[in-house]
């Protein structure tokens, strides 16, 4: 029989569910437990895809082209799982269904209502991740109008189901007030009670804190909570969301979960995470500086290479500044990395950092439009190509050197709207791509953009490994577009079309951000 485990989230949205969920799910997978898991997003986009990266975070793209919540990266770095579509629903799919469905008389006259129509589809889809064990981490907080029908239909699903293949964490928040020096549980007694109300009683608490909470204060929270005061685990900031399995593991979450849920644990707690970090300094030059999380994935990578988070330096600032400014800001970082990103602002400013990194053959990568970027770079500085541009920031360049190609444009008149998802590239024989993939020629990565190479067009500007021409950019991997290219006499200047980001994990970051922090290292 499926079990699931049901994380809620009470008092605040922001304080860590995400890992919660993903850690408690490593802990199980570690003994041998096969896991599987579904992200509910009760807001009404049908996905993340159009969300401002500022407010919202990044979005994380799947193998099967499915623009994600950024959860998804949590799992699959932390559980070494590929996720897809159908790991992550919103209100706005499950309504857009319903409503199409209405339309083409699928509901035979009836009423269509939230329940029982809308509370089916949503178990429906809850219902469909195979597993024996499925985290379904429901987004927002206990109390949230959107929240509610996600909730109800979960607290459905345990009377069709059975309650003991449940286990409900309740993620909560227990604010310190310093003023008094004394920690607060009422928000977490009135999430507590909320969530009663809809008819779900947690089994565990898990409560998030600034620092470890008393004992006076966890026996309150099992006594007002209605849990045994085992099942109130502390789990307090931690500056590496890495040693989150450990912590819980340490609490002996395994146990609580599987004698609750009848699981049969195999094997040993073998987590392995970077602990400690070379004091590395990358600069990531972007322009969604609204959150952290803009750039979550990319910055991970890094942690993952063992290093200290990179500084996110803003390419606006950049655009103003004289060559002689751009240096002496620049010269304080061992590498720069270029991200992804949509749209002319800050354009300028990554196009000198580029320039920068090129004169001074300091190791950059250029990720996505921080590869464009790089070929824009090159044709305006090298080949003197002076208003060359994409497309994308300037219609009528007199150079587009990135430009959307005829093939791309079927797939646009079909109603995509990006390149998206898992596509294969050709490394070409001889170039440092190769030697970053270790020798591999066939690569698989994910993609989400609009634009490509104009290679077509600009062929002259462009070489490849095994007949490199003066004054070229090499093109280091190619299939229907171009995939990557490089400066092979430089340290390190490697552009791709893809995101790396996106396929590292934990214990296996990708090779592009393990051999830029290797070359930098070996270089230092
Ligand atoms: N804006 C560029 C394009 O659409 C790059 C996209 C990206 O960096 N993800 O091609």
């Amino acid at each position: 029989m499926k079990k699931y485990i049901v994380v809620t989230g009470g008092v605040l949205s922001g304080i860590g569910k995400g890992i919660v969920s993903a850690s408690t799910g490593r802990v199980l997978k570690e003994y041998g437990i096969n896991i599987n898991s579904l992200k509910i997003d009760p807001y009404l986009n049908v996905d993340p895809g159009t969300m401002n990266p500022n407010q919202h975070g990044e979005v994380y793209v799947t193998d099967d082209g499915y623009e994600a919540d950024l959860d998804l990266g949590h799992y699959e770095r932390f559980l070494g799982k590929t996720m897809g579509r159908e790991n992550n629903v919103t209100a706005g799919q499950i309504y857009r269904t319903i409503i199409d469905g209405e339309r083409k008389g699928e509901f035979l006259g009836a009423t269509v209502q939230i329940v029982p129509h809308v509370t089916d589809k949503i178990k429906e889809r809850i219902r469909k991740i195979e597993a024996d064990v499925v985290m379904v981490e429901i987004g927002g907080t206990v109390g949230d109008i959107e929240g509610e029908i996600f909730l109800e239909a979960v607290r459905q699903l345990t009377v069709e189901e059975g309650l003991d293949n449940f286990f409900f964490i309740h993620v909560t928040y227990v604010p310190y007030l310093r003023v008094t020096n004394e920690f607060k549980t009422k928000p977490t007694q009135q999430s507590v009670q909320l969530l009663r109300r809809i008819g779900i009683h947690p089994n565990m608490i898990i409560v998030r804190s600034e620092k470890e909470v008393d004992s006076e204060v966890m026996d309150k929270i099992s006594l007002f909570g209605g849990v045994p005061h085992e099942m109130v685990i502390n789990l307090p900031d931690s500056n590496n969301v890495y040693s989150v399995p450990e912590m819980l593991h340490n609490n002996g979450i395994h146990n609580l979960i599987s004698k609750k849920l009848n699981l049969k644990l195999s094997g040993i707690f073998n987590w392995k995470y970077p602990t400690s970090f070379k004091n590395v300094k990358i600069a990531l030059i972007g322009k969604y500086l609204g959150t952290d999380d803009a750039y979550k994935s990319i910055l991970e990578s890094l942690t993952l290479c063992g290093v200290k988070r990179p500084e996110v330096l803003d390419s606006e600032d950049l655009e103003e500044m004289t060559e002689e400014q751009v240096s002496n800001l620049l010269s304080k970082y061992d590498g720069l990395i270029i991200p992804g990103g949509f749209g002319k602002r800050g354009i300028e400013g990554k196009i000198k950092a580029c320039s920068y990194a090129r004169k001074n053959d300091i190791p950059i990568l250029g990720i996505c439009l921080g590869m464009q970027v790089m070929v824009i770079e090159y044709a305006r500085n090298v080949l003197g190509m002076k208003d060359a541009n994409s497309v994308e920031f300037d219609k009528n360049t007199s150079f587009p050197v990135i430009d959307i190609m005829e093939k791309q444009k079927k797939v646009l008149k079909m109603g995509g709207t990006m390149r998206l998802g898992s596509q294969r590239a050709i490394i070409m024989k001889g170039s440092r791509l190769m030697d970053i993939y270790d020798g591999k020629r066939e690569i698989y990565e994910r993609h989400r953009h609009r634009y490509e190479v104009n290679y077509e067009k600009f062929k002259e500007m462009f070489s490849f490994p095994d007949n490199i021409k003066e004054d070229t950019l090499v093109i280091s991997a190619k299939e229907d577009f171009v995939e990557a290219v490089e400066l092979p006499e430089k340290l390190f200047y490697v552009g791709i079309q893809y995101h790396p980001e996106f396929k590292s994990q934990v214990g296996n970051p990708h090779p592009l951000f393990k051999n830029l922090v290797e070359t930098i290292t070996g270089n230092k």
